[in-house]
């Protein structure tokens, strides 16, 4: 049975904050954070995938689904094999993906979302005025140009937007991305750290917690707990007692 990613989803428009708010979470001990347009921007561009994301974004075009998703799954499968990524210690913040209905989907055996953060901005012309001062920044040739951006929103519009009713209305928090940095961060924090209180302890007090755990439970009983942590038997990949990792087709909805 597959073990699926605790997730949270960062949604919103190009320009929203996604990035920058994502960045930051992922300081934070007990989260990790992956942006998918980042991974595909680490590409060799003169790989064949490099080449394939070239090829969409320099038009503003979603790369296919099929070549995303894979390239996620073998992208994250390498973060926790080099235990970059801890399953069972960080809440992973995903951006830029699912980016529309059939990735939601696909990505359902791997993930369970717990909650999804809609950084919500009403005013499309001051992101747009974002993107232009990214352009500039980050040197990013997918926002240089004022048709590639537009066509960004309208995929944005088109694809990207019907993905939120995919999620249980439930689970999906409102945030409004029109504040200062540090103030979207605190309403993000307001919905996230519940979550990642409830599904992980504190990473901080993993260490001394296991010690205690080793130190009450029998040999025989800690070394089956070891086994639970992908065969490592390194203290510091000792899952904390709190966390948990969904096993096979369990709801996503919390
Ligand atoms: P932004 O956050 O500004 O919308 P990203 O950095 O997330 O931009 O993505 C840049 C480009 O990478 C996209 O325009 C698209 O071509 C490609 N991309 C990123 N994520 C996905 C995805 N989930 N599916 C398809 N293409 C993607």
């Amino acid at each position: 049975m597959t073990q699926r990613y605790q997730t949270i989803l960062l949604f919103g428009a190009p320009g929203a904050g996604k990035g920058t708010q994502g960045k930051i979470l992922g300081q934070i001990p007990g989260f990790y954070h992956l942006s998918c347009g980042e991974v595909f921007r680490t590409l060799d561009v003169s790989s064949r995938l490099g080449r394939i994301f070239q090829e969409y974004s320099s038009r503003g075009e979603l790369v296919p689904d099929d070549v995303t998703v894979d390239m996620w799954c073998e992208n994250m499968h390498a973060r926790t094999i080099l235990s970059e990524y801890k399953p069972y210690v960080d809440l992973l913040v995903l951006d830029g993906i699912p980016r529309n209905v059939k990735q939601a989907k696909l990505l359902e055996k791997h993930i369970q979302v717990l909650k999804v953060v809609h950084l919500v901005c009403p005013d499309k012309e001051a992101m747009i005025q974002r993107l232009r001062r990214r352009a500039l920044k980050e040197n990013r040739v997918d926002d240089a140009k004022e048709d590639v951006i537009r066509r960004r929103w309208d995929i944005y519009e088109k694809e990207t937007a019907p993905v939120l009713a995919y999620y249980d209305k439930f689970i999906v928090r409102t945030v409004d991305a029109m504040g200062s940095p540090a103030s979207v961060l605190q309403h993000i924090l307001e919905v996230v750290v519940p979550v990642q209180e409830q599904h992980f302890r504190n990473p901080l007090a993993g260490a001394a917690d296991a010690k205690v755990r080793a130190a009450k439970s029998p040999p025989a009983e800690s070394a089956k707990s070891n086994g639970k942590t992908n065969g490592k038997t390194n203290g510091k990949s000792h899952p904390p007692a709190g966390a948990r990792l969904t096993k096979g087709k369990a709801s996503s909805r919390d």
